[in-house]
This record gives C-alpha cells, structure tokens and sequence, in this order.
C-alpha cells in the first residue's frame, strides 16, 4: 500500500531565514525512524531529471531530460493511477532540462511549478510556457531564503538564485540554476541544476549551508562546475553524475578529480542507470547494486 498522500497545507510555502541546524532538529521531530522518502536521479541520457517521493506520498520532479524518456521512467516510478505530480521544478530552461516536461505536462496534472525568471527564448521552452498557462498551473518563484514544506517532515530551502542577481539574463544561461536543499531529519541532498563556479563561489562565501550527504553534481560533471573549495564544503558521500553520451567530454577529470579528493563515492547515470537513494531521517540507503 502507498501511503495516502498528504495534501500541501497552508504550512506549504514559507518564507523564511535559513537554519539549517534547527531545521534537522524540527524534522526529527516530525519524522519517524523508518519513514523514507526515495530519491532517484534517472539516467535519461545527456540532461538531468531527478525523481522524488516523501514519506508521506508527495512527487517531485526535478527537470524533465531531453527527448520524452522521463515518461517511462516516472510510469516506472509512480504508483499505479497516479498522475499527479505536487511539485515541478525547471531549474533552467535549456533543452536537456526541459524537454521532457513538455510532454508531461501533457499527461499529468502538474500543481505547482517553480520555474526561475530568466530571458530565453526557444520553441521548446515556449511550447513548455503556453502548456503551463493552458493548464493554469501555478508558478514558483525561487529565490534565496525560500524554504517549501514537500511534507510534514521534509523541507526544501533555496539557495539560489537570489533576486537580482544577474537572473534576468545571465552571460550562461546555466547560472540560472535553481539550486535547492532537501532536507529529510539530518539527511540532506544538495541540487545544483548546471549551476556554474560563479555560482559555487558565490554560495561558498554567502555562508549558505550547502553540507549534504547527496549531491547532484552540477553541469553533468563539467569542469565549469564542481570546484575543489565547493565539492569538500559540500562534503558529499554520493555524489551523482547525471550523464549520457555527448560531444563535450562530460564529465570533466577536472570535476571527477575534485570529488574523488574530498573522497565522494561518484555514481554515474551512463554507467550505473537509474541512481536510487531510501532517505532515512538519520541515514542515507544508497539501493544500486
Ligand atoms: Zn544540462
């Protein structure tokens, strides 16, 4: 038996200072033991969807891949009949982000959606804008200090982007990156989207508390992303490759090298497929073989 999903109540959406250290003791006190949430980065090839599940029965996506292969994989994922989705988030608008969510939005009902507020202009991402409007879902903003209750006991606090801070229209598109926190008791995992180093440093010397046992690695690996002074303050034990054939060499050794020092076990999606995790309040399952 699934669990009965747990509507978002007003205690949803809040907008608040981040404390992360209250945070692990406020959730443990509303997490069981035993409750888990899965967490799955799909290999969808060269892009990134992440799949999601509270313990109370809330989906997440994470982006939606190139071409329509998060179709199977979330058919694969979700409980029979369940085609509704609580929270979307395009952490950018590039094709190998978004794609995938075009077709679905054809299919499922999408309640919230966080997209970030960026110039972009493709005929994917327009196809993607119109279905959002005809499907009246309602749109999130991200920005830095924003923390969203996906349950009772599992928290997701934004850390960037932050308003005004060359969001509009950034040089890379990629730092438009929503980048976010989940947090499930002292469990934490840390998405970056294709967040680059301008963004990793910014983090670095805001202060913002981006320790994790998880991390999605960002940019699918590349040596834009993932510096050396980021990977040991994030101080991952999993760190996530999500990674297909391509033309740019991903992942970058620069990238792998930096990981391997501060001494993350790398899970790559082209090697290893589907990447699962059960998220315990105090301890991270990782289910590959
Ligand atoms: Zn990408």
């Amino acid at each position: 038996m699934f669990p009965k999903k747990q509507k978002f109540s007003s205690v949803w959406y809040a907008v608040g200072i981040l404390l992360a250290a209250n945070l692990a003791v406020w959730s443990a006190v509303f997490s069981r033991q035993d409750d888990f949430l899965e967490f799955t980065v799909f290999d969808i090839g060269q892009g990134d969807a992440i799949y999601l599940r509270t313990a109370a029965g809330n989906d997440v996506l994470i982006d939606g891949g190139p071409g329509d292969a998060v179709l199977s994989k979330l058919g694969r994922v979700l409980p029979y009949g369940d085609r509704k989705i609580e929270l979307v988030i395009l952490t950018h608008p590039h094709a190998d982000h978004v794609s995938g969510l075009v077709e679905m939005l054809k299919r499922y009902r999408v309640e919230r959606m966080m997209l970030p507020e960026v110039e972009y202009e493709t005929a994917t991402y327009t196809a993607f804008l119109n279905l959002l409007a005809e499907n009246h879902v309602q749109i999130v903003q991200p920005k830095l200090g924003q923390r969203i209750f996906l349950d009772n006991s599992t928290a997701l606090d934004i850390l960037y982007p932050i308003i005004g801070h060359f969001v509009h229209a950034p040089d890379d598109i990629n730092d438009s990156s929503v980048v976010a926190k989940l947090s499930f008791g002292q469990s934490q995992v840390l998405l970056t989207g294709d967040a680059g180093k301008v963004i990793e440093d910014f983090l670095l010397k805001a202060g913002l508390p981006i320790s994790a046992e998880i991390l999605k690695v960002g940019h699918h690996g590349s040596r834009h992303s993932t510096g050396q002074d980021f990977a040991q303050k994030v101080g991952a034990r999993y760190a996530v490759v999500s990674v297909g054939k391509n033309s740019y060499g991903h992942p970058h050794s620069e990238a792998m090298d930096a990981l391997s020092r501060v001494h993350a076990d790398i899970l790559r999606t082209d090697e290893q497929g589907d990447v699962s995790f059960k998220i315990y309040p105090d301890r991270v399952e990782l289910l590959n073989k």
